[in-house]
């Protein structure tokens, strides 16, 4: 079981947030965008991108080039600095950071934080490439289009997104009980977009770079060079940014409307590239996700590609009782200790959880425990939604029982029965979910994970972690 926030698709964001054009007396002028609705504070965008950066900075090979890193920050408060007023928010912390990865690919977060692939500057043939990406993504952190995303959703898609941010108040002290997942898979959701947002952040990047002293064409260079790139590379950029129809000549339109006052530019993009060349090797995201980084996180990396058999002992009849929030008790299995805490609550034996520098955390024996936000006061509807958040970064999740009623610690609860495909051996693995409302509407639920050859004896294990449950909030 891959414990990681998925990433929610949205089919259709509808477009309110329109581009409108606007023709002042007889004269095209530039393109006037308007940020779309958004239902969030600025500050909630920054608590959410520097958590989520945060968490990227210890799952991801940040390049170690001091030179090249003050550069690529250069570049950006370059541009940082010529976003239009309108579009400022004081809040906002903008940020760089250079990844040790090969891909070309860049992306940026809430309130500021950006991350730029050493792949995507090996590529690029100018700094105006480098930086037409930047501004790009400087847009859409300048429109909030991440938690404009967020406003659009609807209650049941919103709601595990939602039970990540509530997670820290619910639990209320630090080492709380966080909603599934590492905030890292909170961020990339908050990193695909709509076609809409997409040609809005065309059009706002296109503006600011003008106002920075480059050539707004350069954006839609770099994009040719990002599909040529194709293969595994390039991609996963336009996976998160789709093209949202005539995207070079939608940017060459806007660029005429545009005056580059004067040209700007660092003058040092050769030497830059020309060092890269000599800072050792870098990583695909392949690589990366395999746990073949070299990296500063002191996890435990996952083991290279799917090892069959992950020697756990089998859970103790002894139980020993943890206290992980200020309302919540649990005793589980003494041979298992508490991990992960940062991204959730994870009883495991030894030898059973992995510190995925992909994203997120991967167990193959024990529990998990998390909040998600209830939203429908129905508690079989909230459980599936939470189900829908679950499978998508859990392909081979699947449902194997219908939901039971069941006692949690005096409250009404449901139980169900999955079946996985684990990510760390490969096997099929049994999950078994629990749900239980809080007080306060939001919902508290336990995962089981073993493989499924030892199903019966962990269901017995998990039914009895269940019972040990003791829930004080008010
Ligand atoms: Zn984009």
């Amino acid at each position: 079981m891959t414990a990681r926030l998925s990433t929610h698709r949205f089919t259709r964001v509808l477009a309110t947030g329109a581009i409108t054009v606007m023709l002042a007396t007889g004269a095209a002028t530039q393109t006037h965008i308007v940020a779309p609705k958004n239902n969030y504070a600025p500050s909630d965008d920054v608590k959410l991108g520097r958590d989520a950066a945060a968490e990227a900075r210890k799952e991801l090979p940040i390049l170690n080039d001091d030179r090249v890193r003050e550069w690529v920050q250069d570049v950006g408060l370059r541009l940082a600095n010529n976003i239009p007023a309108e579009y400022q928010h004081p809040e906002f912390k903008y940020d760089f950071d250079v990844v040790n990865e090969s891909d070309i690919n860049a992306f940026a977060l809430p309130g500021g934080p950006m991350f730029v692939n050493r792949g995507m500057i090996e590529k690029a043939h100018t700094e105006g490439e480098v930086a037409g990406v930047m501004a790009h993504e400087l847009s859409h952190v300048a429109l909030r289009h991440g938690t404009a995303q967020a406003t659009k959703a609807q209650k049941f898609q919103i709601g595990a997104i939602a039970g990540q941010i509530l997670g820290a108040v619910v639990g209320g002290t630090a080492g709380s009980l966080i909603a599934q997942g590492s905030n890292f898979g909170l961020s990339t959701y908050f990193m695909k977009f709509s076609r809409e947002y997409e040609s809005q952040a065309d059009v706002l990047g296109s503006q600011i770079m003008a106002r920075a002293g480059y050539d707004p064409r350069d954006m839609a260079n770099m994009f040719k060079t990002i599909e040529q790139e194709g293969g595994a590379s390039g991609p996963e950029w336009l996976s998160d940014h789709p093209d949202p129809g005539n995207r070079y000549q939608r940017i060459t339109d806007e660029a005429k409307l545009l005056r580059v006052n004067s040209s700007y530019s660092t003058g040092q993009f050769a030497n830059i590239q020309t060092r890269l060349k000599n800072d050792g090797r870098s990583y695909t995201a392949q690589e990366i996700a395999d746990g073949k980084a070299k990296t500063a996180n002191n996890g435990t990396p996952r083991p290279a590609g799917r090892t069959a058999n992950v020697r756990v002992d089998p859970p103790s009849s002894s139980l020993k009782t943890y206290r992980p929030t200020n309302f919540l008790q649990v005793s589980v299995p003494s041979n298992w200790s508490q991990v992960g805490q940062d991204n959730g609550i994870t009883y495991a034996p030894q030898g059973a959880f992995y510190d995925s520098q992909g994203g997120g955390t991967a167990f193959t024996h024990g529990v998990e425990f998390g909040t998600a936000q209830g939203s429908s006061g129905n508690l079989q509807r909230d459980t599936q939604s939470l189900l829908q958040s679950f499978a998508r970064s859990n392909p081979n999740l699947h449902q194997q029982s219908g939901f039971s009623r069941v006692n949690v610690n005096g409250r009404q609860g449901l139980v169900t029965q999955l079946s996985n495909v684990s990510e760390v051996t490969g096997q099929q693995e049994f999950v078994q979910l629990t749900t239980t409302y809080l007080r306060d509407g939001n919902m508290l639920y336990m995962i089981g994970v073993s493989p499924q050859n030892e199903a019966n004896t962990y269901n017995n294990t998990f039914n009895r972690v269940r019972s040990s449950l003791k829930i004080s909030d008010r």
